[in-house]
This record gives C-alpha cells, structure tokens and sequence, in this order.
C-alpha cells in the first residue's frame, strides 16, 4: 500500500551545501544564552551541521524538572542563527509555540514524541500552521504505533505543509535494554515502505541514551538509507539540564561524523548492477519457491483439517505444535537461522494453518476468523 502525500523533496527546504549526511544538531534544551551561542559556534565551526536544533519549551515526564527556558531562548536562537548562519529548529506541542517560534523566525518546526501520540495536539498544531510555508518534522509517538506516526504526518499536511519530514527516535518499552528506546527499526521502514518520498531522520541521541551508542546507531540509520541524522550536542555535556547522558560536545559529533561509512542506495557502475541483479535474480528465484512451497502447505494442511472434522479431533493438539516447534527450531540453528526469526516465522504459518483449519471444521467460526484477522 501506497500513502498519497503531497511533500516536497529535502533539498527544497535544507540546503546541505555538500554536507554528507544531512546532520541536525544542537543542545536538547537551550539553558543560558551563552550556552546556546558557544555551543552554535562550535557547531558551525566543524563545518558538518545544516541546521542548529534547540528545546525552548520540554515536555518533562515528571513536573518540578527544567521545563524549558520557554520564549526568552527563541531571542538566543535568533542570535546564533544571525551570528553563524546556521537555519534553527525548535520543537512545538502547541498552537501558542508554533505563533511564537514562527514570530522568532525559527527556521523549522518539529512535533515531539509524546506530542504525536496525541491526535488532539497534533491537530492544534495543525490548525496552528494553516497559511503558513515552514518545514515540519514530526516525531514517531512514543508508543510503536505506525498509525499514529501516519495520522500525525496526514494531519500536517493537510494543513498545507508540504516540506515535511519524519524523525525516528525510538520506541518507549517496558522491558530492560541498552537503549533508553527501542530502534524497532521495522517501524521506520513500513513508514518508508508507505510514503517512500519521505524524508526521515534518525535521532540517535534519544534511541540511545548514551552517547557511548551514538555512533552505532548513527551508522545503522545511514546503512538503512535514512536521510539525516538529528544529534545532542552540548558544550560541555556533563553538565547539561537535560538529557546529559545523550549529548556529544561538538568535538566528539565531528568524529561521529567523519567515522561514519557513507553509502549510496544506488550506483552506475555497470559491473556492481550486473553482479547486485544476478545475486537478486537468485533471491527472487527462492522466494516463488518459497510462496510454492507455503501454498502446498497449506493444501496438506486443508485435507488434515477435513480429516480432523471427519473424525471429531481438536484443531490445535499443543503437543504436536511444541514438537514442531522444537525440532523446527533445531533444524534452522544448524543451518544458522536466528532462532527467534525462525519461531516468529513458524508461528506465523501455524496461525494461517489454525485459521483454515477453523474455517473448515465450521464455516460460522471461521468467518469470525476472517473478520478478526482483516480488522
Ligand atoms: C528532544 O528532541 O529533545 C525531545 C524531547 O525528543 P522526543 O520528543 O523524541 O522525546
Ligand atoms: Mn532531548
């Protein structure tokens, strides 16, 4: 499926000059003017950044934290972008920020995390930026929900932007990692796989965490073709109000930066196509074998289904499925499969396999089934 926005490519609104990746960066919240203006200049000086980032309001998840300098820091932004040339970016969670930032003449606009996760903010933000022609950016919600990512994007441009971008950040879990949020990086490709002419940047500081992470996450967003990347940046990063452990000084960002293997999704070398679509030709090859095979499959499994209803047995018989399970399981290690792909992708199949045997044992349930898949 194909999502039908109207967005205009990223070098109508962000000129790169050269620039290799598109790297966005800045302190997660402007704190002192001198801070922010030090921290710009330093940032303009590596000669890597296309545009400063700052956090003028933060959304906190407990109260009686820093908040954001509030207003105040959008006369410092104005300064620094005067002072290093460098275009600004603020983030909005509200109609009152979008008339501030814009009033400041901040460059570009982004809607935060928690912010996406709310229908009702995001339209306010929306209505907010009716008229009006300023690059937005918009943050995955919180929460690994696609839906919510899209919702927030068709909102926005149906206000009528169309320089739009997406940021992927991470996903809050409950369970313990080494990151403060999850990459699920499956949910930035489906959104790229929906709306392939949007742009969308990687936001390595708060997937992380940790700067020690930083550049690991900032490679695997540059290998997975993302188009930019939004880094912390911080004079001095120990002492940050916010998010002190996931800011880089300016320094270490240039390193990042020059570590970085850039590649392209594309080349014209004649040879490197010809042996990339000879490799290609092969994996087509195995996949209609395994769309064959999936299909005789499924045959088996409907005359296993008739012959259970024929002789009054169950559907599921737990055992067989963890004998399956095991030795499948087993199987695919030897052959170096990861055991968790491979359990993800049998229980897959034996879903589809319950679900036809169901339609089979009884029309009624099975059209239930059907419903409930397809909802
Ligand atoms: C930020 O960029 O500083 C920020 C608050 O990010 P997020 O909305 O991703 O939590
Ligand atoms: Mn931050």
């Amino acid at each position: 499926m194909k999502l039908n926005l109207n967005i205009q490519p990223l070098n109508t609104w962000i000129n790169k000059e050269g620039k290799q990746p598109l790297l966005i960066a800045g302190p997660c919240s402007a704190e002192t003017e001198d801070q922010l203006v030090a921290t710009a200049h330093l940032l303009a000086k590596t000669g890597k950044v296309t545009a400063l980032r700052a956090g003028i309001w933060k959304p906190r998840t407990r109260p009686g934290e820093f908040e954001g300098i509030g207003s105040i820091g959008l006369e410092w932004l104005k300064r620094a972008k005067e002072e290093t040339g460098l275009p600004t970016a603020v983030e909005v969670a509200t109609a009152k920020h979008v008339e501030e930032a814009l009033a400041a003449g901040v460059d570009i606009l982004w809607v935060g995390a928690r912010s996406t996760a709310n229908p009702f903010t995001v339209q306010e933000i929306a209505d907010a930026l009716k008229g009006v022609d300023v690059p937005v950016m918009v943050k995955n919600p919180v929460n690994p929900d696609l839906s919510l990512w899209v919702g927030a994007l068709e909102r926005i441009n149906n206000a009528g932007i169309t320089k739009l971008a997406a940021i992927h950040r991470g996903f809050s879990s409950y369970e313990k990692s080494a990151f403060r949020n999850e990459p699920m990086w499956d949910v930035a490709i489906s959104l790229k796989t929906l709306v392939p002419e949007l742009p969308i940047i990687n936001d390595p500081s708060h997937i992380t965490g940790n700067r020690d992470l930083i550049a690991y996450i900032s490679q695997k967003a540059i290998d997975l073709d993302m188009q930019g990347l939004m880094i912390e940046s911080h004079i001095d990063p120990t002492v940050a109000w916010t998010d002190a452990k996931q800011q880089v000084t300016p320094a270490a960002l240039t390193d990042i930066i020059n570590n970085l293997t850039l590649r392209k999704p594309e080349t014209r070398n004649t040879e490197i196509n010809d042996k990339l679509g000879e490799l290609r030709n092969q994996i087509d090859k195995i996949d209609d074998l395994l769309i064959q095979k999936l299909a005789e499959r499924m045959q088996i499994v409907e005359k296993i289904g008739n012959y259970k209803k024929d002789n009054n047995l169950t559907i599921l018989q737990v055992n067989r499925w963890d004998e399956i399970l095991h030795k499948r399981i087993g199987y695919a290690k030897a052959l170096k499969l990861g055991a968790e792909f491979t359990e993800k992708f049998l229980e897959l199949v034996h879903n589809e396999s319950i679900r036809k045997q169901t339609e089979i044992m009884n029309a009624e349930a099975g059209q239930v089934e059907e419903k409930l898949t397809h909802a």
